[in-house]
């Protein structure tokens, strides 16, 4: 996988090239928006992540400029955090995603991974952990050779977690990607569905696989 990124500051752009290069990508870094759009217009990359203020030309004119002439690649653009507006033209411009500053260097290998993933259509229909297995076509979970039913909120709430498989996942997370809002921090919403999800798939079974990590979150893991 091939990733362009373009960056102004070179510290942070060093540090994205940096830490994109450790999970294997293959990363050119720019620095202004004319040498980008030449790189995007003469390489083949599986995904841009671009800054929206450079010098030059600006990220949003090299996102236009990019998809006037048709080149799909997708496009993950950085901001300023709070910009709404530029978050608005970049989406309507053919951004595929967006990231306010500052963020995680974790959060932007997700986001491009998603993101190369989406774009070459491979989907991934089968989540496993252990010998739990969930088929997010047919809306199926196995524990084994066990059928395992859930409702719509469970389901949901287990694909996140496989899908981040053996990291923490903080309730704010949750709240935010499985319940897609925000609510009072006093609610007990979250640990509830947690519960109710453990006992479907882990009651009298062994090993477990859902765990709640003190002060932290929850972990879909085989060990411990
Ligand atoms: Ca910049």
């Amino acid at each position: 996988m091939r990733v362009l990124v373009v960056e102004d500051e070179k510290k942070l752009g060093s540090f994205l090239r940096n830490g994109l290069a450790q999970e294997n990508l293959v990363v050119d870094l720019v620095h202004d928006g004319s040498a980008a759009l030449a790189q995007i217009l003469t390489q083949a990359y599986d995904a841009v992540v671009l800054d929206i203020m450079l010098p030059g030309r600006d990220g949003l004119s090299v996102l236009r400029e990019m998809r006037r002439q048709r080149v799909n690649t997708p496009v993950l653009l950085l901001s300023a955090r709070g910009n709404v507006n530029e978050r608005i033209e970049g989406l309507n411009l053919g951004a595929d995603d967006y990231l306010p500053k500052p963020f995680s260097i974790d959060e932007v290998i997700a986001r491009v991974r998603a993101l190369v993933r989406r774009a070459s259509g491979e989907h991934t229909t089968i989540m496993q952990v252990a010998d739990l297995s969930l088929n997010v076509v047919n809306r199926e979970a196995m524990r084994g050779a066990a059928k395992i039913e859930l409702t719509n909120r469970e389901f949901a709430l287990l694909e996140y977690l496989m899908a981040h498989a053996g990291r923490v996942i903080t309730k704010t997370a949750l709240c935010e990607h499985v319940w897609e809002h925000h609510f009072d921090t006093g609610t007990n919403v979250v640990e509830v569905c947690i519960q109710r999800l453990r006992r479907k798939i882990d009651d009298g079974r062994s090993p477990k696989l859902l765990h709640t990590i003190r002060g932290a979150g929850y972990v879909m893991r085989e060990d411990q």
